[in-house]
């Protein structure tokens, strides 16, 4: 489903990516992990059409993705490593999720308030947060909002940049439950970046390590702890 060959990308001179080849399956759940500063956020930007390449190509179903060319935004969705960074400030929970309905047309115009509120209810947010903005929203209940807004364009494949970094350990558990529940209700296909391997164990299929511009290791989780070969992969490894 999402296919991308010989991907680079620098920053003023310096290769943060070099020669990235990977593809990922409908209903895959895909973990990357690598230090910080290795360009797991670059990646993922990359993958979504939100960053320029430099080399290489991506694509989505057959079309390639170009930075600004919109066919795959309704059908791959982002969530930011900071979840207010996905949500504007002036909308209301209920809003930001309309927003999302409107904006890609989904569903018959007279059922979308409705549908927006199901959505939110279904991540365990209660009817009292939905007309909150996201500075009455606790980080976690943000992250949730974020999530019922990018699960509204009824997408593909999600794409999430260290989905549990802002949020606290009770949070964090109750996320990758959400996480968990939402993957096996809809069959999407998720890429889900990390620096911790913890959560992904929990939560992925297969198991991307980042490092030195380089994809280091690919390999399924259930192999990693056995099978993995690259230093960085085997002291990750050892992390749990
Ligand atoms: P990670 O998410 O693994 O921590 P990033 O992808 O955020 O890493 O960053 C990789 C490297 O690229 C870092 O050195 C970072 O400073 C640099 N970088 C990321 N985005 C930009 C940008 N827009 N302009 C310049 N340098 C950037
Ligand atoms: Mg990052």
């Amino acid at each position: 489903m999402l296919k991308v060959r010989g991907l680079s990308k620098h920053f003023h001179g310096r290769e943060v990516l070099r020669g990235i080849d990977l593809s990922i399956a409908p209903g895959e759940v895909v973990g990357l992990i690598g230090r910080s500063g290795s360009g797991k956020s670059t990646l993922a930007r990359c993958l979504v059409g939100l960053e320029q390449i430099d080399a290489g190509n991506i694509s989505f179903a057959g079309s390639q993705i170009r930075p600004g060319h919109g066919s795959a935004r309704q059908q791959i969705q982002y969530l930011w490593q900071d979840p207010t960074q996905s949500l504007s400030p002036y909308l209301t929970a209920h809003g930001a999720v309309m927003e999302t309905l409107s904006g890609f047309g989904i569903g018959a115009p007279d059922k979308r308030r409705t549908r927006a509120a199901s959505l939110l209810d279904a991540l365990g947010l209660s009817s009292s947060l939905h007309a909150r903005r996201p500075y009455a929203l606790s980080g976690g209940q943000c992250q949730r909002v974020a999530l019922a807004k990018a699960l509204a364009a009824k997408p593909r494949f999600l794409v999430l940049d260290e989905p549990l970094s802002s949020l606290d350990l009770t949070t964090q558990i109750n996320t990758i439950e959400l996480l968990r529940k939402v993957q096996s209700d809809t069959g999407l296909a998720m890429l889900i970046v990390s620096h911790d391997l913890a959560p992904l164990k929990q939560l992925a299929n297969r198991i991307l390590v980042l490092d030195d511009a380089r994809i280091a290791e690919d390999i399924p989780m259930q192999s990693f702890f056995e099978q993995a070969t690259h230093p960085l992969a085997r002291a990750y490894a050892k992390t749990l």
